[in-house]
Formats: C-alpha cells, structure tokens, sequence
C-alpha cells in the first residue's frame, strides 16, 4: 500500500493529502498542547472526540449556509476537507472576558462583554500569535478589507450559532477562534471556515455552575479534560449519553 503524503503535521493535527484534487485528510492526534507548547501531554481519546464534535459544528454551520472545509468524517480521527489557503490569522470572537483579554485589559473574567468584541493575532508559533490590528492585516497584506468584511461575518455567524447550541445544552460560549481559508470556484474566490472547532479552541462554561469544560482544564490543571470534553460531546447528543468516558474510542466510532 502506498504511504500516504503527509501535508503539515501541527500540534494537534496531521494534514495528509486526499484522494481527489482539492482535498485533504485531516487527522486528529490525542497531543495536548499549551502556552505555545511550553506544557504538553497525551490526552487519550481527544483526538476521536475533537474529530466527532468537529463535525458536529462543521455540519451544522454548512447546514445554515456558513461555509466551512468539512466534507465527510472517514473514521474515528479522520476527516475528509476542502483544501484551501489559510489566512494566516487566529480569529478570536469573545462574548465574556477571560484569558488574555482579561489580562490585557484587566476585566475580571467572567465579565460580559458589552457585545462580542473579534480579535486577530498573526499566526505564528515562534513569535506566539501577537495580537494584530486591520492596519497591520492590510498593510502587510495578509488579507484585503474585502476579505476582512467576509471574515467578520462569518466570525459572527459562528457566534450565533455556536451559542444558541451551546445555550441549548447548558453551556456558556465564552470565547473561540476560528481559521478561515480561501478558495476557488472557477474565476471566484470565497472564504470558508476552516482548521477545527472543538474544546480545544473555544471556551465552554457551564450555565449553572461555571465548571470548565474547554482546554483550560488542561491549561489550569483543573481536573480531567478527557471528562470535559467527553461531557460537551454528551450533552450534544455527539456520543451516546451512557459513556462516562472516552478511554476506549471504539465505544463511539
Ligand atoms: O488565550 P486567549 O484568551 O486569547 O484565547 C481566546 C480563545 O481562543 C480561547 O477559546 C482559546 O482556546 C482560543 N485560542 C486557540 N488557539 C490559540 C489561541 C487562542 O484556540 N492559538
């Protein structure tokens, strides 16, 4: 059998090519990162669940017309996806303050936002994805303001999405960030949500009693991220509501 060409391997995923032109497979690994890979570990089982709630709100976003990569999941930690051109930008939607903006700016967390308020921070690793204004995004022309409106709102679409889901299940959208990507349909091009939405890149807070169920359990060492993110896939109906658990992924294929 052919090896297949590997693409980008990130900190939490692998890019490998697809089997038709314009696609690729993304591959979700179980490594845990953060503060810019300063603190480490392998998480069992968050690579299947990151794939399945990936998904989930991919599939949900193309389903009201907010374009994104997903095309269809392959298996536990595969997913078939449209290739497209990163703009190399974090995309930040915050809806209550917490983590650097409330460091920044001195707000407690917790704190809501007079509305959502969307920040840009460069990508890249080595210089730890510095915050970044419109003026800096295009006068190094990494987007161009036409980019920059389409980016916006669909920032602000998977916002109202992603909370009334989140709402529905008892969950507070704190904050999130998302990639996005162009790409090409014969002479025109559009952006498309991109990389992955998961626990791991959003912060989710339960209404009632403000637990963590997002990455900074794992940032805080505030208990099990593996529980945590196995209760936000539960309470989406993503796995079955009788797994405590994720140790054994074959549970949830
Ligand atoms: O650290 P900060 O408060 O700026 O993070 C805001 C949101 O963006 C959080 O939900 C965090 O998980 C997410 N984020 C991310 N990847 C980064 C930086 C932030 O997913 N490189």
């Amino acid at each position: 059998m052919a090896r297949r060409n590997k693409i980008y391997e990130g900190k939490a995923k692998i890019l490998y090519e697809g089997p038709e032109p314009g696609t690729l497979v993304q591959y979700f690994k179980d490594d845990a990162t953060a503060y810019n890979a300063e603190k480490t570990a392998i998480i069992d089982g968050k690579g299947v669940l990151n794939n399945r709630l990936s998904e989930f709100f991919m599939t949900g976003l193309n389903n009201i017309g907010v374009p994104t990569h997903f095309l269809k999941r392959l298996n536990m930690r595969e997913q078939l996806v449209r290739a497209c051109e990163i703009i190399p930008l974090e995309i930040i939607v915050r809806n209550y303050a917490a983590g650097s903006i409330s460091k920044r700016l001195g707000i407690d967390e917790g704190t809501a936002l007079p509305r959502p308020i969307v920040e840009y921070c460069y990508k890249d690793d080595a210089l730890g994805d510095p915050l970044v204004s419109e003026e800096h995004i295009a006068a190094f022309g990494w987007a161009s303001q036409q980019d920059m409106e389409d980016v916006l709102s669909l920032a602000l679409r998977v916002n109202d999405f992603m909370s009334g889901v989140m709402m529905a299940v008892g969950i507070r959208l704190v904050d999130f960030k998302i990639e996005v990507g162009r790409v090409y349909d014969n002479d025109f091009q559009r952006l498309i949500v991109a990389d992955e939405i998961s626990p791991d890149s959003c912060r989710l807070w339960d209404t009632k009693t403000g637990q963590k169920l997002d990455k900074d359990v794992f940032r805080r060492d505030l208990g099990s991220i593996s529980d945590a993110y196995t209760e936000v896939a539960r309470r989406l109906g993503v796995i079955p509501n009788n797994v405590a658990s994720v140790g054994k992924p074959t549970l949830i294929n």
